[in-house]
């Protein structure tokens, strides 16, 4: 024990206190002993929390019996030993019934040591009962702070008897029925969405089978009668008496359950409206081709026979209406481009994308030769992709770095890099370049940066190179500094690719 025992003696005769303090010595210990004599000197001395008290029985003016309520009253847990010169066993019973941990005669004191040292040892006892008292309530406080007021409904089921024998306070809050209806005999039939009945029972497959742990989705009513939709996770317990005890956890997902259902129509609308559009610029472009084709002839038609017949005027507005009718035709022509791409589903197949570039630099012979563009790239993959489609997205590119090439015969490279999920391809030029504004609007259809005077075209390529990409499920996208050069990246997914 650290330091020596601190024992208060309550005494009106200085030689029974010796004697008294006498024999806790000749018992070993190590005891320093203060004598009080008076209710207001024993009241003071408690407040220095001595480890035991001994009390003489009845004093002037004061007794044990007072002492000890005192003592009781102050909250502390300190053995009291009441000492006295004669026994009575009414005093005795008196004494232990208010708490008093023992009781000695004066002339017996041969006992005292033993029982200090019981006292000592029951108050210990006592002290770490509270103590683990403290630290289970402080547990079960922890416990019920995490379970029980989250929106996450802790609950357990008897199997046998299909009723609740657990259900976690906040399942009154959440659904509005009170705790004690959620124990009552067919609870779950009566609230259970009547598609969602089975559920429960469904935990256990068989009479005697043991449950399984066990996830799943299931609406409750509400006291009010609306669906709630639970998310129920169930763990099975393992040991073998209890193999029909159940328990889990219900989430309310009704919010969860409202935002999947409006996402889901939200995409089947939009895919409905896309699917609309598309068919819509496709027919469109289509019919008005034919219409067109009468205005591009009978102009035509009007300035073979009249061209020089009518007056200056009439030879220019014939020239306009031609043009425009020309321009309109490849207006059609590209839209009609862009709405295939869209429209007709990717084939996808193993290709070699050098055969690819190779064709589609052969189809741009032409302007190559006329710009005098050095193209170069890096060596390309066998990739599972529409073979049409990607060479037709390299052909745009490449026209465009050819087509926007600044005053010196343009250098074109492609390059292709391998990413852990993708491809990572890219077509660099040294041309005009772009302002970082337009980073995104060009790849928008009939989106373009310059008049027709300054560069031929009707800005649906990147367009049709965009919707190409995305159908591969790749990106795309540009980096470019104005009047360095721009270089067009995109991605595209080697999953069902074939690696060469
Ligand atoms: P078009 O080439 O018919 O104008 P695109 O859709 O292919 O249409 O391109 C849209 C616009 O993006 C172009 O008008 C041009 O301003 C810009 N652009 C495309 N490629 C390049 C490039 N390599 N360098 C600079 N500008 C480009």
């Amino acid at each position: 024990m650290p330091g020596p025992l601190f024992v208060l003696i309550l005494e009106d005769r200085r030689e029974d206190f010796e004697i008294a303090a006498h024999a806790l010595r000749r018992a070993g210990f190590d005891a320093r002993c203060q004598r009080v004599e008076t209710e207001e000197e024993f009241r003071t001395q408690l407040l220095a929390a001595p480890d035991v008290i001994l009390s003489d029985y009845v004093l002037p003016g004061f007794d044990a019996l007072g002492a000890l309520k005192m003592l009781q009253e102050s909250g502390l847990d300190i053995p009291f030993i009441v000492l006295t010169g004669a026994v009575s066993e009414g005093t005795v019973v008196e004494c232990m019934k208010r708490g008093a941990s023992d009781y000695l005669l004066k002339d017996r004191l041969t006992r005292l040591g033993p029982a200090v040292t019981r006292a000592l040892q029951e108050s210990a006892l006592r002290r770490k009962q509270r103590e683990s008292a403290a630290e289970l309530k402080k547990c079960n406080d922890r416990f019920q702070q995490l379970v029980e007021t989250t929106k996450v409904i802790p609950w357990e089921l008897d199997l046998e008897t299909w009723r609740f024998t657990y259900v976690g306070p906040q399942a009154e809050a959440l659904l509005g029925h009170p705790i004690e209806d959620w124990y009552s005999e067919g609870f779950w039939s009566a609230n259970a969405h009547a598609e969602d009945r089975d559920a429960l029972f469904r935990l256990r497959s068989s009479p005697g089978a043991s449950a399984q742990d066990h996830d799943f989705t299931c609406r409750l009513l509400t006291s009010s009668g609306a669906a709630m939709w639970l998310h129920c996770v169930v763990k099975a317990t393992t040991c073998n008496q209890c193999t029909r005890i159940v328990r889990g956890f219900m989430m309310d997902i009704t919010e969860l359950k409202a935002t999947q259902d409006s996402l889901a129509r939200h995409a089947e609308d939009l895919s409905a409206s896309n699917a609309e559009l598309q068919q819509f610029a496709s027919v469109a472009s289509h019919d008005l081709q034919e219409p067109l084709r009468m205005v591009s002839f009978y102009t035509q038609l009007l300035a073979k026979r009249y061209k020089g017949k009518l007056d200056a005027d009439a030879d220019e507005f014939i020239g306009y209406a031609l043009e425009g009718a020309l321009r309109m035709a490849e207006l059609i022509k590209h839209l009609l481009n862009y709405s295939r791409v869209s429209t007709r589903r990717p084939e996808f197949a193993p290709t070699d994308c050098e055969a690819v570039f190779a064709e589609s630099l052969a189809n741009l012979q032409l302007v190559l030769s006329e710009s005098g563009a050095v193209v170069s790239h890096d060596p390309l993959p066998a990739l599972s992709v529409d073979s049409s489609q990607i060479g037709q997205l390299l052909q745009n590119l490449i026209g465009n770095a050819i087509k926007f090439r600044g005053e010196k015969a343009p250098h074109i490279h492609l390059s292709a890099r391998e990413q852990p999920a993708a491809w990572l391809f890219s077509v660099k030029d040294d041309g005009i370049g772009i302002e970082p504004q337009y980073f995104d609007t060009i790849f928008g259809i009939f989106q373009r940066l310059h008049s027709r005077d300054e560069y031929p075209g009707s800005g649906v390529g990147l367009a049709i190179c965009r919707r190409i990409v995305e159908r591969h499920r790749g990106r795309i996208w540009v980096e470019s500094e104005p009047g360095e050069g721009s270089k067009f990246c995109f991605t595209i997914p080697k999953e069902g690719a074939h690696a060469s």
